[in-house]
């Protein structure tokens, strides 16, 4: 009997891991061709100054809008397009559209100036035509560098730190400003993160999280921010849900938020909105 039972466990898990592999199959070919149909579509999440409440820029985040299984979250697609090297030409592609988007509102609203923010993954980085995608893409919108934000990862080339650090030099000397994502949620050495050239450091939501209405002490997004302050790093707070995290983060003397308090991520349409709003009213 006991065999019996282990028999149709193993049965029960093969049929299991066979629809995996199948969903992970369609997820894969659908993805190569997800480009060519062009299926992708980025939203913004606004960015806002804590000090003067003033819209710093967006985060462009990518969405997939799946032909059957409609609008897929990054966490769906990203980690299989970065196993299979898809990531490069999404990531152009986002690079490309971001830049295009900038172009448009920045030409509608010459005198005020924002920032778009891109996610870079760790294999899109180390790739050889990174720096020339990304100048060509400037380039051709004539967007100025200075208002594409790079947003990269502790655990970007860890076991290539020269190779990562010449990257990054290149993007900088010609004008784009990176920042470090998810902050405090990697394995990076104090000493790692201060031989990279960055201009920012985004707290992840998580440490965020830890900003209650009744908690009063905050040492870790504390410490972050001393941190911060010590290397001459902005801070970007992740996350942010609650009118008391954004008083709490002002005091703390955090400089820009994002999350669901003030916006959730836009579409492209709902960006025009806001523009209109903020800055023709
Ligand atoms: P991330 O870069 O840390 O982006 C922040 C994520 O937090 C976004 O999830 C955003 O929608 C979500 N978020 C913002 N505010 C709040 C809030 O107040 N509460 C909560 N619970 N969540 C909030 P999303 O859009 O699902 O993106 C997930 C991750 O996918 C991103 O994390 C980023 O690592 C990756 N990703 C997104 N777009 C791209 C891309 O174009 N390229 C690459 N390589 N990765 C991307
Ligand atoms: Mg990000
Ligand atoms: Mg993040
Ligand atoms: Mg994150």
């Amino acid at each position: 009997r006991a065999k019996l039972a282990g028999g149709s466990c193993y049965q029960v898990f093969s049929e299991e891991m066979h629809v995996m592999a199948r969903d992970r199959l369609s997820l894969e070919v659908g993805l190569q061709q997800a480009l060519e149909r062009d299926e992708f579509t980025l939203h913004y999440q606004p960015i806002y100054c804590l000090k003067d409440n003033h819209l710093y820029g967006f985060e462009a985040l990518i969405r997939w809008q799946h032909p059957t299984e409609g609008l897929l979250s990054p966490e769906r697609f990203i980690p299989l397009a970065e196993e299979t090297s898809l990531i490069v030409p999404i990531g152009d592609w986002v690079l490309w559209q971001v830049c295009r988007d900038l172009q448009r509102w920045q030409e509608q609203y010459p005198q005020h100036s924002f920032c778009v923010n891109v996610n870079l993954s760790n294999r899109q980085l180390m790739h050889p035509s990174l720096v020339e995608q990304v100048l060509a893409a400037l380039e051709q919108t004539q967007v100025p560098p200075e208002s594409l934000h790079l947003e990269i990862t502790e655990s970007v080339g860890m076991d290539k730190p020269e190779q990562v650090r010449d990257i990054l030099l290149a993007l900088k000397a010609h004008g784009l400003k990176l920042s470090m994502d998810d902050f405090g949620t990697g394995y990076s050495s104090l000493s790692y993160l201060t031989n990279l050239p960055i201009d920012s450091l985004k707290v992840d939501r998580s440490f965020v999280k830890l900003i209650t209405e009744t908690n009063q002490q905050h040492s870790v997004i504390d410490a972050i921010l001393s941190l911060a302050k010590g290397l001459n790093l902005e801070v970007v707070a992740e996350g942010v849900e609650h009118a008391y995290q954004v008083i709490r983060l002002r005091e703390l003397g955090c400089d820009y938020a994002q999350g669901y308090y003030f916006s959730r991520p836009l579409t492209r349409e709902q960006v025009d909105q806001l523009l209109v709003e903020r800055y023709r009213a």
